[in-house]
């Protein structure tokens, strides 16, 4: 599903410049659920956004689903990332004066989807995350880990073939982000692929693999027991 190979990426601030990617090579095959992991500032989030399509690689190849991702136009971009991803953030990034059935729904507004049909998936994804009775509230009605649900619910909603999660557990108390893993579990037994960036470890236990990340470079990768969330919850 995802090839990175010798990924290099910096930032350039002035005359300074900071090389975070020294090299990055690993592979994703469909149904995977994989964790990113490494302390802040070691390139989670850099790496995570080159893979979903939000910036470029200085060097390297990426190819996602057999298609090579470079020099692509914003627009044939745009397409690739609403077909082919799904985004989940730690600070949610719901619209505030959208609720939660709106929210979803947006996604499948810029896919074109007729609002009947618009409104029928987005329930059905609400209703797949426990929360059809809260469709017509807005975010602030709702607690974190709910909000991580609609937010979940959304990135479901377009069917991408890779679910993309940057500290999804970030902004969660202790409860709420095994019972939001337990939801990504639950998904990624359906077939879903899916990445998870985190910091923590008990979370990256709760995936199958896990890559470690440090000073710019992976240092360790391996498939691990994957502990059920469901146990905590
Ligand atoms: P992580 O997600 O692992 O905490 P990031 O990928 O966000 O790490 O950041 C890696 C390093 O790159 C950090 O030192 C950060 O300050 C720096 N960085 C991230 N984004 C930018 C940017 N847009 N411009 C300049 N520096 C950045
Ligand atoms: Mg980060």
């Amino acid at each position: 599903m995802i090839q990175i190979k010798d990924l290099h990426k910096s930032y350039h601030m002035g005359t300074n410049s900071l090389h975070v990617l020294k090299g990055i090579n690993f592979d994703v095959k469909q149904g995977e659920l994989v964790s990113i992991m490494g302390s802040s500032g070691s390139g989670k989030s850099t790496l995570l956004n080159i893979l979903g399509m939000l910036d470029e690689a200085d060097e390297g190849s990426y190819t996602l689903d057999n298609v090579p991702i470079k020099n692509l136009n914003e627009k044939i971009a745009a397409n690739y990332r609403n077909k082919f991803l799904g985004f989940i953030f730690q600070s949610f990034n719901l619209i505030n004066y959208k609720s939660a059935l709106d929210n979803v729904a947006l996604p499948l507004y810029y896919q074109g989807l007729p609002r009947k049909e618009r409104v029928e998936k987005a329930m059905h994804y609400l209703d797949k995350v426990g929360l059809a009775p809260w469709s017509h509230h807005l975010p602030n009605e709702l607690s974190g880990g709910q909000k991580q649900r609609v937010a979940i619910a959304r990135a479901l909603a377009s069917d991408p073939k890779v679910l993309l999660a940057d500290e999804p557990t970030g902004a969660l108390d202790t409860k709420t982000s095994y019972e939001v893993m337990d939801l990504i579990q639950g998904i990624n037994d359906e077939g879903k692929t899916i990445l998870v960036v985190t910091h923590e470890h008990d979370i990256a236990q709760m995936t199958k693999r896990i890559v470690n990340l440090k000073d710019g470079v992976i240092i360790d990768d391996s498939v691990v027991e994957q502990v059920r969330a469901s146990q905590y919850v």
